[in-house]
């Protein structure tokens, strides 16, 4: 697949027309990462990422967060609490202009389902 792009493409696939694999969606610009908050809408993800700011002023980092709406593929299968990367797009909706790119593996293995 000529995404442009360095990850890998999903085992599944799909016939999501605004997949960046399987569809017609292409993707520009940088590759973000951030946390999965909610799955509440369809083929809808809101990706949570956190990150410092340096404050000049008082030479502090102070955490910051955004939340950004991006489109879930459905060869993706995607939970809260999961690691993704998302890519700019054209704008799919009115707050949408990503779209979720690659799940990244959660290392964290400590086996119980909480
Ligand atoms: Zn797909």
């Amino acid at each position: 697949m000529a995404l442009g792009l360095n990850v890998p493409e999903p085992e599944e696939t799909c016939s999501d027309e605004d997949c960046p694999f399987h569809g017609t969606l292409s993707v520009r610009g940088q590759i973000l990462e951030g946390e999965v908050a909610s799955t509440d809408m369809e083929k809808t993800v809101v990706v949570e990422r956190e990150y410092d700011v340096t404050v000049p002023k008082y030479d502090r980092q102070m955490k910051r967060r955004s939340r950004v709406p991006a489109h879930a593929p459905e060869c993706l299968a995607l939970e809260v609490g999961d690691t993704v990367r998302i890519a700019e797009t054209r704008p799919l909706s009115k707050t949408k202009s990503h779209v979720v790119v690659e799940t990244v593996a959660d290392d964290v293995t400590d086996g119980g389902d909480n």
